[in-house]
């Protein structure tokens, strides 16, 4: 069997006595779309926040390309091949989409950059390089008439392009979106969706993608989790998951 570009094995987080996390596990197979659900409180975004280094499990593990990278920062998981967007839109307000791509670029290639010792044409030619491929990015993100504008004047949608240009400026493996159409109408949402086959196909990526929205998810997904109450009550294909008794019985408690 291939390794799983993802995998989150028996992971359990309690918040006092609630557990967010209970005994979580499911993976994500190399170069697909794989949806993590579940209702409001069922624990996506911490399950999010566990894999991307923000919070740390009690107990479990988690893999990317087979590599245990559990308990590792956020900076650190980007040079594991770990990408991830920002639900918050943790953005620079003042500065251009460019720089703010720019910044989460050097997050990962600052190490070897300075630790280098280049000199100082070849260092131009290598900032060159960089800028080039951040431009790259966002023209392909459609955001490239946006390159010296303030991220602070955006539109909604703009913003979370830049979220995602951000996420890949990292050239991740692995791509975590955390509910990419929140707040976003059924116009943009669909908008989102297009994207997010388009990256699959064009870059080779697997792409983990934490959403609230069913609609979204039935249409874009591979694979789909389902969780209630920190624990997995489905997995499987969309049509499989979309005719789940414990699905539809956790969606309508809501
Ligand atoms: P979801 O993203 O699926 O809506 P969350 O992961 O935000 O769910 O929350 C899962 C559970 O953990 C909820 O009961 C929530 O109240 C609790 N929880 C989440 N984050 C914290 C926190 N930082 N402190 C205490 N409880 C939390
Ligand atoms: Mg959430």
């Amino acid at each position: 069997m291939a390794t799983s570009a993802l995998a989150v094995e028996n992971v359990a987080l309690s918040f006092g006595g609630v557990k967010a996390l209970d005994q979580v596990s499911f993976s994500v197979a190399p170069g697909t779309i794989h949806a993590l659900i579940g209702p409001n409180g069922a624990g996506k975004s911490t399950c999010f926040n566990v894999i991307s280094g923000v919070y740390r499990a009690d107990s479990g593990v988690v893999r990317v390309n087979g590599n245990d990278v559990t308990g590792l920062r956020p900076h650190q998981l980007a040079t594991r091949g770990l990408g991830r967007s920002f639900q918050n839109l943790a953005l620079s307000m003042h500065s251009t989409v460019l720089d703010n791509v720019m910044l989460a670029r050097h997050s990962r290639t600052r190490g070897g950059f300075l630790a280098s010792g280049v000199r100082w044409p070849a260092m131009v030619a290598e900032q060159r390089k960089h800028t080039a491929r951040a431009v790259e990015i966002c023209e392909f993100l459609g955001i490239e008439r946006l390159l010296h504008a303030p991220v602070g004047g955006l539109s909604y949608g703009d913003a979370k392009r830049v979220d995602i240009a951000r996420a890949l400026a990292t050239e991740p493996e692995v791509l975590l979106l955390d509910e990419p159409a929140a707040g976003m109408n059924a116009g943009e949402t669909a908008e989102v969706a297009e994207l997010i086959k388009v990256v699959r196909e064009a870059l080779d990526i697997s792409i983990l993608l934490v959403e609230h929205d069913m609609t979204l998810v039935m249409g874009v997904a591979d694979r789909i989790t389902v969780l209630d109450f920190g624990k997995v009550v489905a997995d499987g294909t969309p049509a499989e998951v979309r005719n789940d008794p414990e699905v539809i019985r956790a969606y309508l408690g809501e």
